[in-house]
């Protein structure tokens, strides 16, 4: 694995002084599981050019961390190639001073913006060219990306996880080594440390600078915590609390899920259209069921869903089995299918389906439809689903894959419009459709939802969809 930065700065050996390292000399270090090399392919007035060499021994490695039981991938794996966490140890490892903004001799240039490049020519970043961007370019790096084939071989085999990436920017190199320590652990998905209670401060030190303002840092915060939310929450309160103003009037919760925020978005919505009868068709664990609950205007609630077990899970979350008749009279669960027309949720005058579509396929979706909209006929009926484009954003996704195992399809904005178009036109409802989550420039939000209100026979609206 090999990682150079680059300079253009005059005189451009001060990079030299900058990084505790000699232009002329190659300096060795033993770093976890091998061995690194610091030496300079080009050092003159107009460019010099240090490269960061490392080689790490895999079997070395899993004899110091594979555990009592290591298994293949321990001793088979990209690690000794790709850049990866390990880089990002190193390089704290080997430039503690530089990254530190330590520099005794030259003390003027630690702050100094300088012209710099730094080249990875095997980047790992399961999500790909597009989570790198995300990573750099708000930070005011340009970019070369190209994504390296898992096979030259065999170019059918498509894309590896590497990325042969080139930045530029102008800034103190101080910045540019806290980036890249921050950053490379949390693009690589097969980390090798763990994080602890400890890391959330070096965190919050290494990014003093910049990381409250980089628009993904809840993003940032989470992979770099491996997902670990009580971590990655108490890191992001920090620097949620630092970037508002003390007068803030209240500060944004830390992370909401984006499954939360699809409850919330329903609730609001039934709020809105003032209904007090509703079923939630799929209704999973009872997430949206128990919001419900809390809101007096919902009279009548039913829970419906095709398992078992997840109607025993939901009667948990309810309370159900405690709950006094106030509670009892108000809601309900049954066991059913969407699949086949039932009389028992038939009557309700708005009926949900939060990600329930995308699990059936394509020949029980019509049964569904024909039921829900043909017979049931509710009068709103409030559904959402996710947007396939937006998968692109998850790391952790290959390319192509879906997100859940069970999902049969995901469709893309365009998919899921002209699908509601189809069920308006076909049984006479009107459709609003609306994003859901964070949107982003390329692929739209991470999931979508459409509200079908049933259009009365005698009401004419402007450009009504055709009845049937
Ligand atoms: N609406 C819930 C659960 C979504 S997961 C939530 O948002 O949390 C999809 C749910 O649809 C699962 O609970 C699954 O059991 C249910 N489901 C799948 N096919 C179904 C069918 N034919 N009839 C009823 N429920 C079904």
């Amino acid at each position: 694995m090999i990682l150079t930065i680059s300079t253009t700065h005059k005189p451009a050996t001060d990079l030299g002084y900058l990084l505790h390292k000699h232009p002329d000399k190659v300096q060795e270090f033993n770093i976890t599981g091998g061995k690194a090399t610091v030496f300079y392919p080009e050092a003159n007035e107009d460019r010099c050019t240090m490269a960061l060499f490392m080689e790490l021994d895999p079997i070395a490695l899993v004899r110091k961390m594979g555990g009592s039981n290591p298994s293949l991938s321990h001793y088979v794996n990209d690690r000794p190639y790709a850049t990866s966490s390990f880089t990002s140890s190193t390089l704290s490892g080997v430039f503690g001073t530089a990254l530190a903004g330590n520099c005794k001799t030259h003390p003027e240039l630690v702050n100094q913006p300088l012209p710099l490049e730094v080249r990875l020519p095997t980047l790992t970043a399961k999500g790909g060219e597009g989570i790198i961007r995300r990573m750099f370019e708000p930070l005011g790096y340009t970019l070369a990306v190209e994504t390296l084939p898992l096979d030259e071989q065999h170019p059918s085999w498509g894309d590896s996880a590497l990325h042969d990436v080139t930045l530029q920017h102008t800034l103190p190199l101080q910045r540019l080594l806290e980036h890249l320590y921050v950053l490379l652990p949390a693009m690589d998905v097969s980390r090798h440390f763990y994080v602890s209670k400890a890391d959330v401060d070096v965190l919050l030190q290494k990014g003093e600078h910049w990381l409250k303002d980089h628009p993904d840092k809840n993003l940032i915060t989470q992979l770099y915590f491996l997902r670990i939310k009580g971590l990655a929450n108490l890191a992001l309160e920090s620097l949620t609390e630092e970037s508002e103003p003390t007068d803030a009037p209240e500060l944004p919760p830390p992370i909401q899920s984006l499954h939360q925020l699809r409850l919330d978005m329903v609730l609001q919505t039934l709020l809105d259209l003032g209904v007090n009868r509703v079923v939630d068709l799929g209704c999973g664990e009872g997430k949206l069921l128990q919001r419900l609950l809390q809101h007096g205007q919902f009279q009548d609630i039913l829970g419906m869903d095709v398992s078992h077990r997840v109607l025993q899970k939901a009667r948990r979350t309810l309370n159900l089995e405690t709950a006094g008749p106030a509670v009892l009279d108000r809601i309900r669960l049954i066991h059913g299918s969407l699949t086949y027309y039932d009389a028992r949720w038939a009557v309700f005058e708005a009926a949900t389906l939060v990600e329930v579509i995308e699990h059936l396929d394509a020949e029980r979706l019509q049964t569904l439809e024909r039921i829900v909209f043909g017979h049931a006929k509710p009068k709103h009926v409030v559904l959402t689903t996710p947007n396939r484009e937006f998968n692109v954003n998850y790391e952790f996704l290959p390319p192509g894959a879906l997100r859940h195992q069970d999902h049969r399809f995901e469709w893309t904005r365009e998919e899921f419009s002209a699908w509601c178009t189809r069920i308006s036109q076909t049984y006479g409802y009107t459709a609003t459709l609306s994003e859901l989550g964070q949107s982003e420039p390329d692929t739209g939000a991470p999931s979508q939802m459409v509200v079908f209100s049933k259009i009365d026979d005698h009401q004419q609206l402007p450009g009504a969809v055709e009845k049937i």
